[in-house]
């Protein structure tokens, strides 16, 4: 067994496992999923943030476990999630405060593949990902002398988009750059794609070896949704910047005849991952690709996240496409505790661990 007790995680019984992750970002449905699917549900939570997930809230979570601080995580707290063979479940938050290296080293039963975690993460590398699963990408641009059309400017780390600018020509690109981040020269140059924002998640199970849609959603972010409000003269005159800091998310329905076209580009994306990764399980369980449509119904992608994303969270009773294809409500949080379910019960809990 690669990982968590050998013993009690060879078990079948579900009650010998606890699903665990931390209280945030889509804790509420993963938990509120594992209990539907059976389990127990255990959430590490910041201080003051308990009572969103125990009794006094939504009582998704039968245990809790309280930390000052997530970038806290330690051996004792691993030793507390082994002694209950705890399975975790990374979610955006979670690689956000572990980072993807110590992922890596945790000890702890997790639910995905570690090892896609740095191909997300490095933007080269998570492009190279992109281009081999033959996604239609945003022009990178090298050189800013070569900038010839709208782009978007991309600060690395940068929290909610925080100083993304547009420039249309390279002396625009320079006058920004120069008066706003003079000393920030981690950025990459990327065509602005006319479009509208649209974010595709999907499941892929290595249990059914199926890749399943089962939502999509557009964020709302502040102020980059605010800014349309008001006319353009009065955007000029506020001298306001466009922040991206995402704030909730809309579900969205697509046109039914893109839909072969989001299959295609999951089960490639999906494909390709398996060639990338040393054991070839690739990328299994949520992810999500981050794309712009334009008016030609051309489909961008400018970025995949390799885990669940928060954009899952309207469809806490299950989304238009789930309903086609369950007959229980079927979140995407309940769909990994359906998949973890599924192998304990086969005896394959080792192909869904990372
Ligand atoms: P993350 O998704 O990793 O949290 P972020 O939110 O900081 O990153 P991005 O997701 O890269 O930043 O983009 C922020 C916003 O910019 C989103 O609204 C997205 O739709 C928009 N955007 C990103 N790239 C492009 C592009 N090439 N053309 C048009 N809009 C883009």
């Amino acid at each position: 067994m690669a990982n968590g007790s050998p013993i009690l995680s060879a078990s079948t019984n579900l009650n010998d496992f606890v699903i665990a992750t931390i209280g945030s970002h889509s804790a509420l449905q993963i938990l509120k999923g594992a209990k539907d699917e059976g389990f127990k549900t255990l959430a590490i939570c910041k201080k003051g943030t308990e009572r969103v997930y125990d009794k006094r809230g939504y009582g998704v979570a039968d245990e809790i476990i309280t930390v000052d601080a997530f970038e806290d995580w330690n051996d004792q707290l691993e030793e507390e999630l082994i002694k209950r063979n705890a399975i975790i479940i990374p979610h955006g938050s979670f690689i956000a405060y572990m980072g993807h290296e110590r992922v890596q080293s945790m000890k702890t039963m997790y639910y995905g593949t570690k090892e896609i975690l740095e191909w997300e993460s490095n933007r080269t590398m998570e492009r190279q990902w992109m281009e081999k699963s033959g996604l239609v990408l945003p022009k990178i641009y090298s050189d800013p002398a070569d900038i010839d059309k709208p782009v978007i400017v991309k600060f690395h780390g940068a929290g909610g988009g925080f100083g993304y600018f547009i420039a249309r020509t390279p002396e625009q690109f320079w006058e920004v750059k120069n008066k706003k981040h003079p000393d920030n020269n981690d950025y990459a140059i990327q065509e602005y794609i006319v479009g509208v924002p649209l974010y595709a998640h999907y499941f892929q199970s290595p249990i059914t070896g199926e890749l399943e849609i089962m939502s999509f959603d557009k964020r709302y972010e502040s102020n980059a949704d605010s800014i349309g409000r008001i006319k353009a003269a009065d955007q000029l005159a506020a001298n306001i910047h466009t922040s991206y800091t995402i704030v909730g998310n809309i579900p969205i329905v697509v046109r039914e005849s893109l839909l072969p076209k989001f299959l295609e580009m999951g089960e490639n994306v999906v494909k390709v991952s398996k060639d990338i990764t040393a054991n070839g399980k690739g990328l299994f369980g949520p992810f999500c690709l981050e794309c712009i449509v334009t008016r030609k119904l051309e489909i961008f992608c400018f970025e995949i996240s390799a885990r669940i994303v928060a954009g899952t969270n309207p469809f806490v009773e299950g989304s238009p496409y789930t309903a086609l294809k369950y007959d229980v409500p079927m979140s995407t949080g309940r769909r990994i505790a359906l998949d973890i379910r599924q192998a304990i019960e086969g005896g394959k809990l080792e192909e869904i661990l990372g």
